[in-house]
């Protein structure tokens, strides 16, 4: 036999099941904008995925009192009491869902609640259905933990949402979730009751088949839109519905790392295990913020929302107004996906053809200093997204920025 190979010849090769992934072009982007920015160049960042709003001072002194009182030990695996009471409470009085408290998992950051989801129940090559354009982090967690992501297109014309056709054909006997997420990141879009009915109907005739809703921009919603989630719609599939939700985008908690879900009881003990051997439990201080946030006044999120509102309209009406662009208007969250199909083939002024949408935010950021996301990111081109949680002066000059750097091109 012969001696394996040393590491240092070999160089490091990462496992089979991280190989695949790559780095976001999210991080990439932002990586090049902020180096740009370091160089003085005036870069407008409309890429980050979190609200601009401080967290509100109730919560703070939440964290401050929890700290001085001692609230500084690791807490019980997957929530604290107090935490899982609040989230109990949260879930039957805005959602009209009622779990009991075996039936609720607190984790860090909703990203950390999938990822304990996906580990805690794919086993290799399960499949999980994700509705395209999506949240990058599906598919990546999905592949971490060996299953199948399959991505099914939905057109802007569709409003970016799954039909009953498209999931009915997307099931296999190998199909473990579908992963819906309204609103949603990145394209804003969300599903009324109407829209959810006859998804739900065709998992009624699919009892192998779970469902993971992601409900984080449940309280980011214009309109008259009315925002509802599938294990209220339909109590019959409560006992295979994973609800997620956390404090990030809601009460502008990035940082804190808070997230949860309700499920079924074997589910979540599962993911417990899961969480277990990764991080013992959630920070103990950031849990206690998040019990100050969810028992709180919520009165501060309707002033939230209209502000996100204005600057929905105002980012909107100004991308509709730039020839080459579509802008379709979102029901929540705060991004914008558009097309740029109408820019594909032009060139810039020096030469350079546009081929794609990676091509056209290259373009944004070198020559306009705007930071937006490509499409493929998301699995969906030609589009690219902007996120408008930033102040109207700034989106009013990236727009300008924008609508000029397009009418440069040939
Ligand atoms: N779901 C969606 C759709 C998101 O956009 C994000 C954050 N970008 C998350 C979940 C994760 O949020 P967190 O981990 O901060 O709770």
């Amino acid at each position: 036999m012969n001696a394996p190979t040393p590491v240092e010849e070999a160089g490091f090769a990462p496992a089979s099941r991280i190989a695949r992934i790559d780095v976001s072009e999210i991080v990439r982007i932002g990586a090049r904008a902020q180096a740009l920015k370091r160089e003085g160049k005036p870069i407008i960042i409309l890429g980050a995925g979190e609200p601009d709003f401080d967290t509100p001072h109730f919560v703070k002194q939440g964290a401050v009192e929890a700290i001085m009182a001692g609230d500084t030990k690791y807490t019980a695996l997957d929530g604290t009491p107090a935490l899982k009471q609040a989230i109990q409470a949260k879930f039957s009085r805005e959602n009209n869902v009622d779990y009991v408290l075996d039936e609720i998992t607190v984790a860090t950051g909703a990203k950390q609640i999938l990822f304990n989801a996906m580990m805690a129940s794919l086993n290799a090559g399960d499949e999980v259905v994700i509705p395209t354009p999506y949240w990058t982090s599906y598919s990546d967690i999905v592949q971490i933990a060996e299953g199948v992501p399959v991505l099914v297109t939905c057109t802007a014309e569709a409003g970016f949402r799954l039909t009953a056709e498209q999931l009915d054909a997307a099931i296999t006997p190998k199909t473990k979730w579908v992963l819906l997420n309204s609103p949603s990141n990145p394209s804003g879009a969300a599903y009324s009751e109407a829209d959810y009915r006859p998804l739900l109907d065709v998992l009624l005739r699919h009892p192998q088949v779970m469902l993971l809703v992601d409900d984080m921009y449940e309280h980011i919603t214009y309109d008259d839109f009315r925002f509802v989630t599938p294990a209220a719609i339909e109590p019959r599939l409560k006992n295979r519905t994973l609800t997620v939700n956390g404090v990030s985008k809601a009460y502008a908690m990035t940082g804190w790392r808070i997230g949860y879900a309700g499920g079924p009881k074997a589910l979540i003990k599962a993911m417990s295990v899961v969480q277990s051997q990764a991080t013992s439990c959630p920070s103990s201080v950031s849990q206690a913020a998040s019990v100050a946030a969810l028992n709180g006044d919520q009165s501060f999120l309707q002033e939230r929302k209209a502000s996100f509102q204005r600057r929905r309209d105002l980012v909107v009406a100004g991308l509709n107004a730039i020839e080459g662009i579509t802008c379709r208007v979102p029901e929540g969250a705060f991004y914008t996906f558009s097309g740029c199909a109408g820019l594909l083939g032009r060139k810039t002024a020096d030469g350079r053809v546009i081929a794609t949408d990676s091509d056209f935010c290259n373009y944004l950021l070198s020559d306009a200093h705007v930071a937006v996301v490509p499409g493929s990111a998301f699995g969906l081109s030609p589009f690219f997204r902007i996120s408008y949680a930033t102040s109207e002066a700034e989106l009013t000059e990236a727009l300008s920025r924008i609508a000029r750097a397009c009418e440069a091109l040939t």
